[in-house]
């Protein structure tokens, strides 16, 4: 997840690009609103937080333009304004949420990841990785290198077990009962099948997978 920080106050601009990706966020900071227009205008972060009194271009006036293009990518005002009537300008102009300074970054964190999930994104903790190896489980979507994977839902649940406990050893029964219940007279054969197509469908990253001769698999990281 990609944040975009436009704030004129170097010391604070800082502190939120340290504790941000200390979170797992990607971080990029603007000191002013009229490079933060061109960097959005390259690449849309998945959300922006704002001051409103900068040098040059305003805030508000920031959100404006961008609200002319962009009705989704979400904007949280950070403000030492901290009047009802600004608080109301700001989300008219159409941000999505205000903090007033001096805050927390337990607040911001709570508010960013409300906002993304408004938004659809996940969280970052929800996503699941193993090197380059990406699990979203809420849209349950599966890539490699960022190639998407086709795999159908007993496979994306194998991986997604495979990557949630990497080098723990799976008997075929235990990932039976685990995937797929008791449903029916599934033999280990099953399981054989389903983890050779899900290999084959990981490309490179399918050696992963370890098979321990008559016991089972494990995920290991390293491939
Ligand atoms: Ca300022």
């Amino acid at each position: 997840m990609q944040i975009l920080v436009i704030e004129d106050e170097r010391e604070l601009r800082e502190l939120l690009e340290y504790g941000l990706s200390r979170l797992n966020f990607k971080v990029t900071g603007a000191g002013n609103a009229n490079d933060a227009l061109i960097m959005v205008e390259e690449a849309v972060p998945d959300l922006i937080l704002l001051d409103l009194m900068l040098p040059g271009l305003q805030g508000l006036q920031f959100l404006d333009i961008v609200r002319r293009k962009n009705q989704t990518v979400p904007i949280i005002i950070i403000s030492a304004r901290t009047g009802e009537d600004d608080i109301i300008k700001g989300l008219e102009h159409g941000a999505d949420d205000y903090l007033p300074k001096p805050f927390s970054m337990r607040l911001l964190e709570a508010k960013i990841n409300a906002a993304l999930r408004r938004a659809g994104g996940a969280p970052p903790s929800d996503r699941l990785t193993s090197g380059d190896v990406a699990i979203d489980p809420d849209s349950r979507r599966a890539s490699v290198a960022g190639e998407s994977l086709q795999l159908t839902q007993k496979e994306f649940d194998l991986l997604s077990l495979f990557v949630r406990k990497p080098e723990k050893v799976f008997t075929r029964n235990q990932l039976l009962n685990i995937i797929w219940g008791y449903e029916a007279e599934l033999v280990s054969r099953t399981v054989d099948a389903h983890v050779a197509m899900l290999r084959k469908k990981l490309g490179s990253r399918g050696a992963c997978i370890k098979t321990l001769p008559k016991i089972g698999y494990l995920w290991s990281a390293e491939g």
